[in-house]
């Protein structure tokens, strides 16, 4: 989808620090992180929210594969993190390309805000 942030991302037209990229999913650090570990997975095919990714379940298992590699590299697979799929308005969705949060490296608060 040409006029979609992430797949533009996933094109290398717009920039992106991108950490670790495979054949289905890229992991990419967060523009404005909210934590000292903000890594975005996305899924290189678009899909706008998890509804829509959730029509393929090995798309999620490869994204939480990714997430968890990511959460190792980054070296807070042991002290702990977390993987949020912000979906709909109430959840503050900004960008409708689906996207895993994995957030770690300080203690989160529950509940989220
Ligand atoms: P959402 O609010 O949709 O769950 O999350 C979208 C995320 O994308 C936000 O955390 C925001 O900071 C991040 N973001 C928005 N634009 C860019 C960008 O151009 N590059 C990167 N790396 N992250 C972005
Ligand atoms: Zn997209």
């Amino acid at each position: 989808m040409s006029s979609c942030l992430f797949c533009s991302i996933v094109s290398g037209d717009v920039p992106a620090k991108i950490i670790r990229d495979d054949e289905r999913t890229l992991a990419f650090r967060d523009i404005n992180p909210q934590a000292p570990v903000h890594v975005l997975v996305i899924p290189k095919d678009h899909h706008a929210n998890l509804s829509e990714a959730s029509t393929d379940p090995e798309l999620l298992a490869a994204m939480a594969k990714t997430a968890h590699e990511v959460a190792i590299d980054e070296g807070i697979a042991t002290s702990g993190f977390r993987v949020v799929f912000n979906t709909g308005p109430d959840a503050g969705q900004t960008v409708f390309h689906v996207h895993a949060h994995l957030l770690g490296g300080r203690g989160l608060g529950w509940p989220p805000g």
